[in-house]
């Protein structure tokens, strides 16, 4: 039929659907469809954002400070997270990473291992057993405990270099953060990890030979950047590229692989500034998460298949914001330079992201995460 009579045949309905509206009774409460049944939504993938030491003060302070506020703002559904770990009320990095990553209550100190430090299974590990594509973007060295514990099974949170031999154990897409020292100049052993890794296919560079801003990320080959020899440098000392990393690291990953992604990013550097009780590094470090946190959300709402957690993994240096402050200048005390067992909030976006509202204990994030991935 040709394009003419097509239209023809349009005006003839559209007119005599017109004659029909006004012979017709309204519409019926019988014809009224029923509802649709709501469809349950899940993702395809997990971008899960920790704030190392990112309390309920925390991220006050960062958003009266900031005029346009926090992204934090724009999540829907808010939960808290109890934080205590299996040995002390008071977790570490690596009790509480190893929750979040493992769902299991573990001893201060231990990186992806039980009380009896056996090793258990990462949210990543699983992802990619299920073949997803993996991501872990930080500002510490990648050998740190938070980001350690979704990829090494260590009983120490100190043997870095064995840390390090997880990253060769997971075959991880992407990878961004510090501690190069602990794969090319190894002392307890002879290999070269960053060699192995190059060999093994993998796009590998660093901060001394490269600026990250100026790197081609070619989604065919696994992306390894090391931000520093040990730690990439503060945020108020000109560290940029977490917010920009964050979001060329989930473009990669939505490129690397159909069945979807699991990717962990870490704003590491405001647990630093809370045990400094250094309010103005805390600050800046609180507000290049914020970034970062607004271009994934921008990927998201774009997406519509990413589920978005962020987090802290337990508060540090019992920040408060106390009287005599403005919104234009807090007046802010520690209350010590170690964590609080206070509880963070978790804030989730995206398909699933219901399952997030309460209070319950970090653990269950790896429930919940596993749950929102559908995996057994
Ligand atoms: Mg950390
Ligand atoms: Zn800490």
């Amino acid at each position: 039929m040709s394009l003419n009579k097509w239209i023809i045949l349009l005006i003839v309905f559209a007119f005599s659907s017109c004659g029909n509206k006004k012979t017709t009774s309204p519409i019926s409460t019988q014809e009224i469809p029923e509802p649709t049944q709501s469809i349950i939504r899940y993702p395809k993938n997990i971008i899960l954002m920790i704030g190392d030491g990112m309390g309920i003060a925390q991220i006050t302070a960062s958003m009266y400070l900031n005029r346009k506020g926090s992204y934090l703002e724009q999540f829907p559904v808010v939960g808290l997270q109890k934080t205590f770990s299996g040995d002390n009320v008071i977790t570490d990095s690596a009790a509480s990473a190893t929750a979040i990553a493992c769902g299991v209550k573990t001893y201060n100190n231990a990186i992806g291992v039980d009380m009896d430090t056996l090793r258990v299974q990462s949210i990543l590990e699983i992802a990619e057993q299920n073949g997803l594509a993996t991501g872990i973007i930080v500002t510490a060295p990648v050998t740190h405990a938070t980001p350690a514990s979704f990829i090494s099974h260590a009983s120490r949170r100190q043997s870095m270099e064995e840390i390090a031999l997880g990253f060769m154990e997971t075959k991880i897409d992407f990878l961004v953060g510090g501690g190069k020292k602990y794969f090319d100049r190894r002392e307890s052993d002879e290999r070269n990890l960053y060699q192995e890794l190059k060999d093994d296919g993998y796009y590998v560079n660093d901060y001394f030979k490269k600026d990250i801003f100026d790197t081609y990320i070619n989604p065919k080959k696994n992306f390894v950047f090391f931000t520093g020899d040990e730690n990439p440098p503060r945020a108020k000392n000109g560290r940029k590229y977490l917010p920009y990393i964050s979001s060329k690291g989930a473009t990669f990953l939505k490129k690397r692989n159909e069945k979807g992604f699991f990717l962990m990013i870490e704003g590491s550097q405001i647990d630093w500034g809370g045990h400094q009780n250094d309010a103005s590094w805390l600050i800046s470090e609180m507000d290049d998460f914020n970034t970062a946190i607004g271009r994934i959300l921008k990927f998201a709402k774009k997406e519509q298949e990413t589920l978005v957690i962020v987090t802290a993994d337990h508060e540090c240096g019992g920040f408060s914001i106390n009287n005599g402050s403005t919104k234009d200048e807090l007046v802010t005390a520690f209350t010590n330079n170690g964590h609080t067992a206070d509880m963070v909030p978790v804030f989730a976006f995206g398909p699933q992201a219901e399952l997030f509202h309460g209070i319950y204990d970090n653990t269950a994030i790896f429930e919940k995460m596993k749950q929102a991935l559908q995996f057994e």
